[in-house]
């Protein structure tokens, strides 16, 4: 059993038959958005691209580990085919799961967890850069880049990278995963009017 969690250690994942699948520094808007809540509320300053790892895995649980539950599933707009585990009381995103990827694989935004074990992946592309209008500051300029996977052709090319091909399910209205159960049990937190003070857990209660 492997366990990743949040900044505060209140949100627990509980892992099992994992797999390293790949590593991306994504500039989309979202993970944008959710950087700037980071940022907003004390958390740490992501000043270039999230940098994100891909896992697969046979187990995948939330864990509680305060008596007062802080596990949200976060909404940023109804238009998000994304949905994030979302910690109430230190604010921080702790995986993502796209509507486009096979049935047992989620994306750790690796920088904003804490992990019991290695988790050791170099980031090989960047994504999501029509986002990204500031200077895009590479960290590394011979990684290949990805505007958007709206374009058909750069979907393929980042699927043909080893490994990438293992995200995404071309059948994505397949059977479903725990891990789809697991979010879709949490409450919901909608940051569509900006996140909501009275549906946070306060930092000083800790259970
Ligand atoms: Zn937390
Ligand atoms: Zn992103």
């Amino acid at each position: 059993m492997k366990t990743v969690a949040c900044q505060c250690g209140s949100v627990r994942l509980e892992l099992d038959d994992l797999d390293i699948l790949g590593s991306v520094l994504c500039g989309c808007s979202e993970c944008r958005l959710v950087n700037t809540i980071l940022h907003g509320l004390g958390g740490p300053v992501v000043t270039s691209c999230l940098r994100a790892v891909y896992l697969k895995a046979g187990h995948f649980r939330i864990v509680e580990t305060s008596s007062e539950p802080c596990a949200r599933r976060l909404r940023l707009s109804a238009r998000s085919t994304t949905r994030r585990l979302f910690c109430a009381r230190c604010r921080s995103v702790i995986a993502m799961r796209h509507a486009m990827y096979a049935e047992s694989v989620f994306a750790l935004p690796v920088d904003l967890v804490r992990s019991d074990f290695e988790i050791d992946c170099s980031p090989q592309a960047y994504v999501g850069m029509i986002d990204f209008d500031q200077d895009f500051g590479l960290i590394d300029d011979a990684l290949p880049l990805f505007h958007s996977f709206r374009y058909q052709q750069e979907l393929r090319r980042f699927l043909s990278i080893a490994r990438f091909s293992e995200i995404v399910s071309l059948h994505p209205h397949g059977s479903r995963h725990p891990i789809d159960d697991e979010l879709n049990r949490l409450p919901v937190m909608d940051l569509d009017h900006g996140l909501q003070e009275h549906e946070l857990v306060q930092p000083s209660c800790l259970g």
